[in-house]
């Protein structure tokens, strides 16, 4: 069993996609046509905010973000750790410098108490990136605070969480901008790369739109430089189709992640002193689940064993963004981030998607208490 088998969420929706991508081949409306816009609509709509703009991937997302925000050379933008590469990579693509602050042992999300004593005295300061992780939302009330207190510009990395709510409010309402990844692993998923950054901010969504068409209003008319990062109507009409279905799915994930838990507890294996850690999610977060992520002891000899049985698991993330030989110029070192650098060594993702079965789930939990008995 794989860690995500994409196929059979398609075959459940097969002809229906498969009429979405005909109807835009009929159109050719290939850029920007109006299966972008109704994308757009639809997404916003679900989130609960004002903008939704689409472009070509979850890290030109966050480029575009920056950007947007008007992050550049001489500033600094802080993130967490323990997160995807293109978290860090978008502020350097700006001319940024990026600055990180240690994570929450439970959550993995960033510790608002390390991002408090980090902010302080940095003058260069101007934005904070919280990565709401595996799907469950960062503390955006602590990160709301700081972020008012000290100006900074506060943009959701929500890659991992379309749909994860923070106090009943979706990801994507949660900031000054947040960023969508549309990747085929992710939980809103396209058959190519997407992606798409949300405001309330009719400048800040303005400015996105300029920024993903070569900064034109005009075309051949440039007030200032931007790229090409546009959405595709092709990857706009697929997920106009599965936005309809994200609410079971998610819904679906979560009630997985629930019986992962009773199975857990049922094998013994959920106490204090049990060999692994079940996820926690915070009392004010509700959890979507993009991964399913258990804390393990021996956790390599585990995946190894899994993998021998033919189960699925991945490690998200082996190397801590300050650990990766890229950053050393920012000059951290090993012990920078202990919290962060112990889930590095430790988490492992389970198999998670909608169409698992309850018997996968338990061949699962199965295999992780044979091993540690
Ligand atoms: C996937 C992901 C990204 C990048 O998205 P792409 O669409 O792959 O470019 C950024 N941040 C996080 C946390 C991610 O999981």
């Amino acid at each position: 069993m794989p860690l995500l088998d994409l196929s059979r969420q398609y075959a459940t929706i097969r002809t229906e996609v498969l009429a979405a991508i005909e109807r835009v081949c009929d159109s050719q409306q290939y850029i920007l046509g109006p299966a972008v816009q109704d994308f757009e609509t639809r997404a916003a709509q679900f989130i609960g905010v004002k903008f939704c703009i689409g472009c070509a991937s979850g890290s030109d997302a966050l480029f575009l973000a920056l950007a947007a925000a008007g992050i550049g050379p001489g500033d600094e933008v802080l993130t967490s750790p323990l997160s995807f590469f293109a978290t860090a990579s978008s502020i350097t693509r700006v001319g940024a410098r990026p600055v990180f602050a240690d994570i929450d042992p439970e959550t993995y999300n960033m510790d608002p108490v390390s991002v408090q004593s980090s902010v302080e005295h940095r003058v260069r300061l101007k934005a904070i990136i919280p990565v709401h992780l595996y799907g469950q939302c960062a503390d955006m009330d602590a990160f709301s605070r700081i972020a008012a207190q000290f100006k900074l510009v506060l943009i959701e990395d929500a890659a991992q969480a379309f749909g994860a709510t923070w106090r009943g409010r979706h990801a994507g309402t949660l900031g000054d901008l947040a960023c969508f990844s549309f990747y085929p692993s992710k939980n809103l998923n396209a058959f190519g790369d997407a992606g798409a950054v949300t405001t309330y901010d009719e400048n800040l969504a303005a400015r996105v739109r300029v920024l993903r068409v070569h900064g034109s209003r005009e075309r051949y008319y440039h007030e200032e430089i931007g790229w090409n990062s546009r959405l595709d109507s092709i990857q706009a009409a697929i997920l106009s189709v599965k936005l309809k279905y994200l609410e079971k799915w998610n819904a679906q994930r979560q009630q997985h992640a629930e019986t992962y838990g009773k199975l857990f507890r049922g094998a013994g294996l959920a106490g204090s002193d049990s060999p692994i850690g079940l996820p926690k999610t915070h009392a004010n977060a509700s959890h979507v689940y993009h991964q399913y992520v258990i804390r393990a002891q021996r956790r390599d000899e585990l995946r190894k064993f899994l993998s021998d049985r033919g189960i699925g698991s991945e490690v998200f993330y082996p190397v801590p963004l300050h650990r990766q030989k890229c950053f050393d110029y920012l000059g951290y070192g090993e012990g920078s981030f202990p919290i962060a650098e112990a889930a590095a060594r430790e988490v492992l993702a389970l198999p998670m998607f909608a169409e698992l079965t309850e018997e996968e789930l338990r061949t699962v939990v199965d295999a992780i208490a044979a091993f540690y008995s």
